[in-house]
């Protein structure tokens, strides 16, 4: 059984010297280890969408044994946004003077009559940025115009938000505002290992959101709940050695959190971006699409920045539309459901037409599920000449 992207020998000793975590060879070992040490049937979320991605198209999911069940996780930003919150956004967007600036992904997410794509269409100004700062130059070149800056993500961009707003407010500007969707994961964690319909039996931990917050922050869920966990990077050794890693603490009758990444992420984190963070916002209660109001587990710009809150400033309240008919979003972010077993799944829903934000994401587990899975099982397997090339 080989990786369906594996290099010819001579590749794989280079790859070894330069990249370990790219050696497939080495790959070999570690699932015939897990294979060795698996005894029971286990279920383990990768809490992240860009490890989802990552374990699609390195092949993984088809090299494990079949006791072993991998699900996906709220680790995606534009998957968590509610549809409240798009519907929000495109309310602002429709009052006069508004720009609304925010990452690639979130034009498309559907609210609940319209995207932010649909309004900049229709002569609406959405602008795409790469940047929080990137939103702020947008406000000092049109001073004219109020800019609002729709952000999203985990504690990987609330940092740099907080340092737009610290800049903003030195450089006196008083046309820019933001829409703080931001979202912490350790919350969302706890609340899935509260779910007694859920039986996750191990986390693969984001490796992005742990080189911010470090060990401590996701200590609970082996100390409290007794489910082992592992940090990870984003190549597929990193996974495969995290995976790895849960099987053997089963097999040990272990539950710790032990990091598999410790070349990017530090036990204390990124103290800098975590006191930036702390400078800017203050923990608030936020909707997760399809998984409901989770306390503390957002965001909200600190009362000495409220000049800076679009919601503060626009005088608006987010509202809880109730999701399309069939969606099931939530049970996918909660890992109750498979995007396969969505009934709009590769029907109503598509990368083109997508109903709920899975479906958007490059890193959403639907769209993930339909680019690389999309029957059930792994594309390579039904075209010959790609088996051909791969196993080269
Ligand atoms: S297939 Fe579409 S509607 Fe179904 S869960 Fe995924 S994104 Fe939501």
């Amino acid at each position: 059984m080989k990786f369906i992207n594996m290099p010819n020998r001579a590749m794989q000793k280079s790859d070894k010297k330069s990249n370990p975590f790219k050696a497939s060879f080495t790959a070999q070992h570690v699932i015939e280890a897990i294979g060795q040490r698996i005894s029971k049937p286990l279920t383990f979320m990768e809490v992240c969408g860009t490890h989802t991605v990552s374990i699609f198209r390195s092949g993984i999911r088809s090299l494990l044994p079949e006791e072993l069940s991998l699900v996906s996780g709220p680790g995606c930003p534009v998957c968590v946004t509610d549809q409240g919150e798009i519907d929000c956004a495109i309310d602002i967007l429709d009052m006069p003077q508004i720009t609304v600036a925010t990452y690639g992904d979130m034009l498309r997410v559907p609210g609940t009559k319209s995207s932010l794509s649909e309004r900049k269409s229709e002569g609406k100004d959405v602008r795409l940025v790469t940047s929080a700062a990137q939103a702020l130059s947008i406000a000092e070149n049109n001073p004219e115009r109020e800019v609002v800056f729709l952000a999203v993500g985990f504690e990987t961009t609330a940092p740099a938000t907080a340092a737009t707003v610290l800049e903003a407010r030195e450089k006196n500007i008083s046309n820019f505002s933001i829409l703080s969707y931001h979202k912490q994961t350790p919350p969302v964690l706890e609340q899935l290992v509260q779910d007694p319909d859920l039986k996750i039996d191990g986390f693969i931990l984001p490796g992005h959101v742990s080189v911010i917050l470090g060990h401590n922050a996701y200590r609970f869920i082996a100390q409290k709940y007794k489910i082992p966990c592992a940090i990870a990077g984003f190549e597929p050794m990193d996974i495969l050695l995290a995976i790895a890693d849960l099987v053997f603490q089963h097999a040990n009758g272990q539950a710790v959190l032990h990091s598999l990444y410790p070349r990017a992420v530090r036990p204390e984190g990124n103290q800098k971006a975590l006191s930036m963070i702390d400078r800017v916002f203050t923990p608030c209660s936020a909707r997760w699409r399809g998984l409901g109001e989770i306390p503390l587990s957002g965001y909200m710009l600190k009362e000495e920045f409220s000049s800076f809150d679009t919601l503060l400033r626009f005088q608006i309240t987010l509202t809880s539309p109730p999701p399309p008919a069939g969606c099931r979003c939530g049970d996918v972010l909660a890992g109750h459901i498979r995007p396969l077993e969505c009934p709009l799944f590769a029907k109503r829903c598509t990368p083109m037409t997508p109903v709920g934000p899975c479906m958007v994401s490059s890193e959403g587990s639907c769209s993930a599920y339909y680019k690389y899975n999309r029957g059930g099982e792994s594309p390579w397997k039904k075209s010959h000449l790609a088996t051909e090339v791969a196993d080269d």
